[in-house]
């Protein structure tokens, strides 16, 4: 059958129907109906998984509150330690987890093991970290007195994710949170719930190996409202949320209205200048994989390239040769370079994106379309495209989920910059070029406004080991490596005063 998909999901646990509310290894069965997950490879529906009614959302909650008493006195390191054994559990089911998130979401088999080795990797980030969650010492004003700074856990992380990592970007979240002493709440992408249920599975049992109690790690399952719950609950202090920025103005509104911390990972329009100085067969192959490449549904995909004017035929014509070779097809299948869209809802709105910006004025480079017949019976894939246009298209300000390219013209690099930085989202960014003095201009504070800025590699993907996140509308939140634990642990000031006088700060007199 399709590529081993079904005993990838025996050896996971999943069934035809499945609980969705869990704490650990206690898994709680709810009133409410079962979600069904319906696969974009071939349309048919993978397993049901119920959804998490308020009763299950209030036991999950009561549980990770007593679970945080216990987790938040474990010694940092030995809470990495048990982190390193959930990475090593996921070396072992690599192959099984990467299936699963490329059948269930849309993505090819390598994206899927890629997602899966990005967990593994933050995992190993994560046991590192667990021994250098370090505060500052300051030299106090006044004599006889230290000051310094600790970090403390927060309590419970609420995460919610985004259909298209399904599985990495709660790792992201949850490694850092654990070893920084936080328990956590996950509620995924309703569209892509079994790779969660996949996730929770392996996890739990080291927790409980190690005497932990319930509600270190929990799940709950189900759309926005589900998520609702946790964005209006001041028990729960922080909201790591990644999806789109419609989500997210929500969510931050939300959040800040019961002054919670909110660290929001949204939409990105994410754009490669291709200057006249550029190696353009780097520039070809950065452009390609960043647009077609899991089908366009990046937050850090490729959407516009900036293109100078000298170089700008000779682009278009070699992208338009190298779209013409792309393979599309089922992603379990290696030798297929691009799989379908999440949805058919995607496929619409990236069908009426192709309208909007022809409407617009916009220019066919390689039309696009749906793809109908054997093999793409889901109705979910569709031909990467791209169209000349102009920045200030509406349609061009916007992000689509979707494999369509904007080529945009310039002169010279200012120009590109104001082009690059004329949307409203501000994720990843990228130039090309072997001219010291742009990649160094594009870097500066004059240039790229983009949470990311590379030179001579694509937009797409990141490692671990950066602070991952954007500005603007992209929502300003940083997760992963760098010092970004900081955002799921609490600052404490601390003076000690070990004279025998109490002076006052600012040399202030206060005497009776
Ligand atoms: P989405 O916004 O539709 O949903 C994301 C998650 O938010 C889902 O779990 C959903 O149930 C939940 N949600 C939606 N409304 C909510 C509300 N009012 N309250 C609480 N929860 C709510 O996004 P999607 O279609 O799953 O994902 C695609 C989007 O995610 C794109 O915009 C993409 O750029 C973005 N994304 C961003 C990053 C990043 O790190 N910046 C990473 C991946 C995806």
């Amino acid at each position: 059958s399709n590529f081993g998909i079904q005993e990838s999901l025996n050896r996971l646990g999943i069934s035809s129907q499945n609980p969705g509310t869990s704490t650990g290894q206690v898994w709680i069965n709810s009133q409410s109906n079962y979600l069904a997950s319906y696969s974009p490879v071939d349309g048919k529906k993978i397993a049901e998984i119920q959804v998490t009614d308020n009763d299950g959302y209030e036991a999950v909650v009561s549980k990770s509150q007593q679970a945080f008493e216990i987790w938040r006195q474990v010694p940092a390191p030995r809470r990495g330690e048990i982190v390193r054994e959930i990475g090593n559990a996921l070396r072992e089911v690599k192959a099984d987890l990467g299936k699963l998130v490329s059948y269930e979401m849309g993505k090819s088999y390598q994206e899927g093991l890629g997602e899966v080795q990005e967990m593994i990797d933050i995992c190993d980030f994560a046991v590192g970290l667990s021994r250098q969650l370090y505060g500052l010492t300051m030299h106090s004003e006044r004599p006889g007195h230290r000051m310094y700074e600790q970090w403390h856990p927060l309590g419970i992380v609420g995460i919610i994710s985004a259909f298209n990592f399904p599985v990495a970007v709660w790792s992201w979240n949850a490694a850092i949170a654990w070893v920084c002493g936080d328990v956590c709440i996950w509620k995924p992408s309703e569209k892509a719930p079994l790779s969660a249920l996949a996730c929770q599975k392996i996890v739990a049992p080291i927790f409980e190996k190690h005497g932990m109690p319930e509600g270190i790690s929990s799940l709950i399952v189900g759309d926005y409202q589900v998520g609702e719950w946790m964005t209006q609950d001041s028990r729960v202090p922080l909201i790591s949320a990644t999806g789109s920025t419609r989500m997210g103005k929500i969510v931050g509104k939300t959040v800040a209205e019961r002054l919670g911390r909110s660290l929001l990972e949204l939409g990105g329009n994410n754009a490669i200048v291709i200057s006249e100085h550029a190696d353009l067969d780097m520039a070809i192959r950065g452009a390609l994989f960043g647009a077609v490449g899991t089908a366009g549904q990046r937050c850090t995909s490729t959407r516009r390239l900036i293109i100078q004017e000298n170089v700008y035929e000779e682009v278009k014509s070699r992208l338009a040769s190298a779209y013409s070779k792309l393979v599309i097809g089922n992603p379990l299948d290696e030798t297929n370079h691009v799989g379908p869209l999440i949805d058919r809802d995607a496929v619409n709105a990236y069908l009426s994106a192709i309208e909007k910006v022809k409407a617009s004025g916009g220019k066919a480079v390689v039309a696009g379309g749906v793809l109908e017949g054997e093999g793409f019976e889901s109705g979910c894939y569709v031909l990467p495209a791209i169209y000349e246009a102009e920045n200030h298209f509406e349609i061009v300000q916007h992000e689509t989920f979707a494999p369509i390219l904007y080529l945009i013209k310039y002169k010279i690099l200012p120009e590109a910059i104001a082009l690059h930085n004329g949307v409203p989202q501000g994720l990843s960014s990228a130039i090309m070029t072997l001219n010291m003095r742009e990649a160094e201009a594009f870097l500066s504070h004059v240039g790229s406004d983009c949470g990311i800025a590379n030179v001579n590699i694509g937009t797409s993907g990141a490692e671990i080991g950066g602070a991952f996140g954007g500005e603007k509308e992209t929502g300003g939140g940083r997760e992963s490596g760098s010092d970004a634990w900081k955002a799921y642990m609490r600052r404490q000031t601390n003076t000690i005063n070990y004279s025998t006088a109490l002076p006052l700060a600012q040399g202030i007199k206060f005497d009776i």
